[in-house]
């Protein structure tokens, strides 16, 4: 029996799960683009476009942005040519609202979710990583204080740019957004279990070993 290829995936858990650190890792092997919605915002905020200037002041006090605007922003991505044939979503949906309106968009156009992953990560495990998070101002790159630091401190290694720590990875923003995933987000895990879409993967430890666990449930 051949095994239907997934190509259409949503990855679900709480901030500081790794959810984006793992879909840059897997994205080339699945042949789909990574979709992260809060990149899409950031993005937006960076160009001061009417958008990004409209949900700054959610991404700084870690609350959710609208899902009006959200949806529409996500609804604009998946449209766009490279998503045609697949995607990985990181980052939606992470309310009622928004899982009915992605379940009505891919069902109208023919093409469901074939798995959600989840990436379960204890809570105050989740906190600690969030807090020492560091991006790279210049590539991106995500890296850890203590986990996973760079040579030298505050410097990327691929490219040299300046490490920068998240608005929304302070010390209150952090407790709130674990809180809205929990109040929000995680309640629909169970509807992607009754659908028999879920697949859930231990998300501590090492990058690497995460990323091993996440290619064998996509089975790639
Ligand atoms: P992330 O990079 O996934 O941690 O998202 C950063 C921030 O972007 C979140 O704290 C929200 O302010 C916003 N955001 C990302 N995804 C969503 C979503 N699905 N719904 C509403 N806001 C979101």
């Amino acid at each position: 029996m051949t095994r239907r290829s997934i190509r259409r995936v949503v990855l679900v858990g709480p901030p500081g799960s790794g959810k984006t650190t793992q879909a840059r890792a897997v994205s080339d092997k699945l042949g789909a683009p990574h979709v992260c919605i809060g990149e899409l915002f950031r993005s937006n905020i960076a160009r001061g476009t009417p958008l990004g200037m409209a949900s700054r002041s959610y991404l700084d006090r870690g609350e959710l942005v609208p899902d009006e605007w959200t949806t529409e922003i996500v609804r604009q991505r998946l449209a766009e040519p490279d998503a045609a044939g697949g995607f990985l979503v990181d980052g939606f949906p992470r309310t009622a609202h928004q899982a009915r309106s992605l379940t009505e968009a891919l069902n109208d156009a023919g093409t469901p979710v074939d798995l959600v992953v989840e990436t379960l990560l204890e809570r105050d495990e989740a906190a600690l990583r969030l807090a020492g998070r560091r991006s790279c101002g210049s590539c991106g790159r995500i890296w850890h204080v203590r986990f996973n630091p760079p040579a030298v401190y505050g410097i990327c290694d691929d490219c040299a740019g300046a490490l920068e720590q998240r608005s929304d990875d302070a010390a209150a923003a952090i407790q709130h957004r674990l809180d809205l995933y929990d109040r929000d987000t995680a309640p629909l895990l169970e509807l992607y279990r009754r659908q028999g879409v879920l697949a859930t993967i231990d998300a501590s430890g090492a990058v690497e070993d995460v990323t091993e666990r996440m290619l064998s449930v996509l089975g790639v």
